[in-house]
């Protein structure tokens, strides 16, 4: 399963009956609590976050700059929570992305982000903006990857560096 991504906080939500490989229209963000139903998204620089609640029901959500000033992880967190899954009993996994050292934003873009005003352009770190977000959501298990697609950029392909190439994040229910 994946979508066409726009750096929205489009969340689609998938049930039963779909066989091979679907690609959906837009969203950066998928849930489902089937069995064998892989989700995946696109990434080089974005954050993958991966979400799993004991029930078996996984979310797996594309978070750029826009996402992440949008508040993804706290609406993706709410989607759980109407499902009736608290996001106390949430898992939340920050996969490789662009690190705080490798990621300069403009001024305005930074201001966006952390709500403070800026007003010269400065690092930001995506995947702590998200775990903060996550920690206010009421997850309390929060892990982060170490990797950074820039400066481990032998390893990962980076937006930033001039990559064409994109990881792909996956997550399934097998049990
Ligand atoms: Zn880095």
């Amino acid at each position: 399963m994946l979508a066409r991504q726009v750096h929205g906080t489009k969340l689609l939500e998938h049930g039963s009956g779909m066989q091979g490989w679907v690609r959906t229209g837009e969203g950066d963000g998928h849930l489902t609590s089937e069995r064998g139903l892989a989700l995946a998204v696109s990434i080089a620089d974005c954050v993958p976050v991966f979400m799993v609640h004991p029930s078996g029901t996984i979310a797996l959500l594309h978070s750029g700059w826009r996402g992440t000033a949008a508040g993804f992880v706290t609406r993706a967190a709410a989607a759980f929570s109407m499902l009736g899954m608290s996001p106390k009993e949430l898992r939340v996994h920050l996969g490789p992305a662009i690190c705080g050292r490798c990621y300069e934003v403009s001024a305005d873009v930074r201001e966006q982000l952390t709500g403070h005003p800026a007003n010269r352009p400065g690092q930001v770190d995506l995947r702590s903006l998200l775990a903060e977000q996550a920690s206010a959501a009421g997850v309390r298990q929060i892990s982060m990857s170490p990797w950074c697609t820039r400066h481990d950029n032998e390893r990962f392909f980076s937006h930033r560096a001039g990559d064409a190439g994109r990881q792909v994040a996956v997550i399934m229910r097998r049990l």
